[in-house]
């Protein structure tokens, strides 16, 4: 967006302007401004450790993304807080940012449910923002209807149907459940 690209004097008063801009744009805009001022101010990149926990956790859900020809954001490996127990990166379109957060103290599973939960609640604003259907990922069972949900079951990462509960796919595996059994739950 052009009013995050403004630089020097503009963010002087920047805790008023996100609040101008919270109530005026909406809480998309605030956020995506004050990602950019965060990323400022801490311009560093992730080191290797932390790279590769991200992207352990993130690039399966792009993949998932990908696959469904949703929209695909670009990734920042540019930390936006210190906090020991995460590791912190975003994503982002033109028009709207998101802070990533992994959550160290998680499984491997649990970590893909929560980043998969994140990165959906940022594509379906975007579909929406495009004005497509906001239903990522789309149930198969009930199209146009209602997006599946991520859960973890028995310490694998599934995307599940939230009405009939049944694990759809693998989070990190969409186009790819032809080679992979279905599970049913319960
Ligand atoms: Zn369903």
């Amino acid at each position: 967006m052009e009013i995050s690209s403004n630089g020097g004097g503009f963010f002087d008063n920047a805790d008023d302007l996100l609040s101008t801009i919270e109530s005026e744009l909406g809480p998309e805009a605030a956020e995506a401004l004050r990602l950019s001022r965060e990323r400022r101010q801490h311009p560093r990149e992730l080191t290797d450790s932390e790279s590769r926990e991200f992207r352990t956790a993130l690039d399966p859900v792009l993949h998932d993304l990908r696959m469904s020809g949703a929209i695909v954001p670009d990734v920042r490996e540019q930390p936006w807080d210190d906090d020991p127990d995460f590791v912190f990166g975003w994503i982002e379109s033109a028009s709207s940012g998101l802070g990533i957060r992994i959550q160290l103290g998680l499984s491997a599973a649990e970590r893909l449910a929560d980043v998969a939960d994140q990165v959906q609640e940022w594509e379906v604003e975007e579909l929406a923002a495009e004005g497509r259907p906001a239903t990522w990922p789309e149930c198969p069972e009930h199209p146009d209807s209602h997006p599946l949900t991520p859960e973890v079951r028995d310490s694998r990462a599934l995307w599940c149907c939230p009405k009939s509960g049944h694990a759809i796919h693998p989070i990190g595996a969409l186009g790819l459940s032809s080679l992979l059994v279905v599970v049913a739950s319960g």
